[in-house]
């Protein structure tokens, strides 16, 4: 992490960058990106708890992270094609899981897609053809029965207190939130934490890219159902375009951690959350660059400039 190139709240001072004139339109976004909520010590807390689902992108670009959560405060994240059709195939299952037939719950995610029951959980760009074809192939596979999710686990919201950090200046806890897929019991009796995904990653790479998402719904679900429920892994949906269970690769890809493992993983994350609370955010440049709200690490760190007191507005 020392070699990682750091923006503090005060990097005008240190590293002076020169704005060229062609660039003040990308800069202009700057402060309605950075409007942001909370103060930044709050970041983790009641106030601001850190939504599990974002640990993903806390884990590859904590700056990334802040940038999409401050859009999603201002109620502006459209998120993808991609991931508002992973959304509808979640939401599929979840309600075929639930009991609907699957072209009751086809129906009803279509009209919730298209904003007819409430506008807020529309998702206007999601491919609902490929949706249904994924959801049809997760249901038609023996290894999916109907009833063999906890019902009570589909969609529901789970809460996680960490410890905070040696390193966190504020040293109060860290709350995490979120919300599961679905919870099954396996061959063995234990119950499992099972992620949808729908992405075009292989699934060992999800796992990879997931590890903390996972463990911390593991972790989460093991504290609110009074019983381990150890990180099972992702179901890789988009393996059901093959319409022959025998053509199919993988679909499930099982996470080999423990409980322990997991708790170990979340002192990553608030090692991360210790260093925002500090005001540092660490820049990580990579592949996700590429859907990055900042629009590309030559740009980023120039949106991160004008925080300075504008960060801690509150
Ligand atoms: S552009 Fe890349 S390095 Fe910059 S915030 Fe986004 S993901 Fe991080």
């Amino acid at each position: 992490m020392g070699a990682d190139k750091v923006s503090s709240l005060h990097p005008s001072k240190s590293r002076g960058v020169r704005v060229e004139a062609e660039e003040e339109s990308h800069l202009d976004l700057a402060p309605h990106f950075w409007r942001f909520p909370v103060k930044i010590e709050d970041y983790g807390t009641d106030a601001y708890p850190i939504r599990m689902s974002s640990l993903t992108s806390l884990q590859r670009c904590p700056a990334m992270s802040l940038i999409g959560d401050a859009r999603l405060d201002l109620s502006e994240q459209r998120s993808g094609r991609a991931a508002q059709t992973g959304t509808a195939v979640g939401r599929i299952i979840e309600l075929w899981h639930a009991g609907r037939a699957m072209q009751d719950a086809v129906r009803q995610t279509t009209l919730e897609a298209q904003g007819q029951v409430d506008k807020r959980s529309a998702l206007p760009q999601a491919d609902l053809k490929k949706a249904e074809t994924w959801a049809v192939g997760y249901a038609e596979d023996p290894r999916n029965p109907q009833d063999g999710v906890l019902a009570c686990s589909l969609e529901r919201e789970v809460r996680l207190e960490l410890e905070p950090d040696p390193e966190d200046p504020t040293g109060k806890p860290i709350l995490l939130v979120g919300h599961t897929d679905q919870v099954r019991r396996n061959n063995f009796g234990r119950l499992e934490l099972w992620d949808v995904k729908s992405g075009s990653p292989g699934g060992a790479q999800m796992l990879a890219e997931y590890a903390w998402q996972l463990c911390a719904y593991s972790l989460a679900c093991t504290e609110s159902y009074g019983e381990a429920v150890v990180p099972g892994g992702v179901i890789r949906v988009r393996d059901y375009t093959a319409r022959r269970i025998d053509l199919m690769e993988g679909v499930f890809y099982h996470a080999a951690y423990t409980l322990d493992d997991a708790r170990s993983m979340m002192r990553g994350v608030a090692h991360h959350v210790a260093m925002i609370r500090k005001g540092i955010v660490h820049q990580h440049p990579g592949v996700h660059c590429l859907y990055c709200p900042a629009q590309g690490p030559h740009l980023c760190g120039r949106l991160l400039e004008p925080l300075d007191e504008d960060w801690n507005l509150g």
